[in-house]
């Protein structure tokens, strides 16, 4: 049994009439629980709602830092009162992303900050997406006391001196398809490496499809591939990767799929 620990089932993401049947190609391929997580205010309701409705479905809630810019004081309000219900596993997605610069930086870090403070009010981990700025995210972590709570470093596409101190401050390393492409050899030195007990496998669908999808719309039931690959790695059956990977996820956060 799965988990796909970070996955995008709605709004411009995944049309709503097509979730039922993506979820139902995802069991097949023996994943059964989903952490879909949510981009900015209205595709955060949206993911709640989801996750309220539908068994395996648990919530991550936040404003993405290309939508940093539509961070207000009142928007961080409205999060707080979503992000305070039980479906809410965690905090995000939120951080830096400095290769897109679609929000301005100093907005961006603003709105981390506020997340960061959020999650250690409400004692839930935080999902992170960091992209071109790793020092920036590390020191922002480390500065904001984001040990309170850990959280996932989602998608991780960094070195292993990033995981080194990502992995100090408690965080847990999410691999997505990127584990599955040869040439990503940091990537797939880290997964090989990295902690039994810190490591987690993720589709981010509808983007980045691992092998043998890779360039097609990726799917939750993909994350199977990226599993396979990291167990490979790391000289273990598929079987026991999905084992410690959905162990893990309930370690952090509290929740496993029950079937
Ligand atoms: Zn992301
Ligand atoms: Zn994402």
């Amino acid at each position: 049994m799965l988990v796909d620990a970070h996955c995008h089932l709605t709004g411009s993401y995944l049309a709503a009439e097509q979730v039922e049947a993506t979820l139902v190609r995802a069991r097949a391929h023996g994943v059964c629980g989903f952490i879909a997580v949510g981009t900015d205010l209205e595709d955060s309701r949206a993911v709640l709602a989801l996750a309220a409705q539908t068994p395996g479905v648990q919530a991550s809630l936040g404003v993405h830092p290309h939508e940093a810019k539509s961070w207000t004081p009142e928007v961080g309000a409205e999060l707080a009162l979503l992000l305070a219900d039980p479906a809410v596993r965690f905090v995000g997605e939120t951080g830096l992303d400095w290769h897109y610069d679609l929000s301005p930086r100093l907005e961006q870090e603003h709105a981390f900050r506020a997340q960061i403070r959020l999650a250690k009010a409400l004692g839930k981990p935080l999902m992170i997406h960091t992209r071109s700025a790793p020092q920036a995210t590390l020191q922002i972590l480390e500065e904001e006391g984001a040990a309170a709570v850990r959280g996932i470093i989602h998608c991780f596409s960094e070195d292993q001196a990033f995981a080194r101190r990502a992995l100090d401050l408690g965080f847990f390393l999410s691999f997505s398809g990127i584990a599955t492409f040869k040439k990503a050899e940091a990537v797939r030195q880290v997964a090989a490496w990295a902690p039994a007990d810190r490591i987690l496998v993720e589709t981010d669908a509808p983007f980045l499809a691992p092998v043998p999808y890779r360039g097609k719309p990726n799917e939750p039931g993909f994350v199977r591939f990226t599993a396979e690959a990291v167990a490979e790695l790391r000289g273990i059956p598929p079987q026991k990767l999905a084992e410690l990977t959905t162990r893990n996820l309930e370690a952090l956060c509290g929740w496993a799929p029950s079937s």
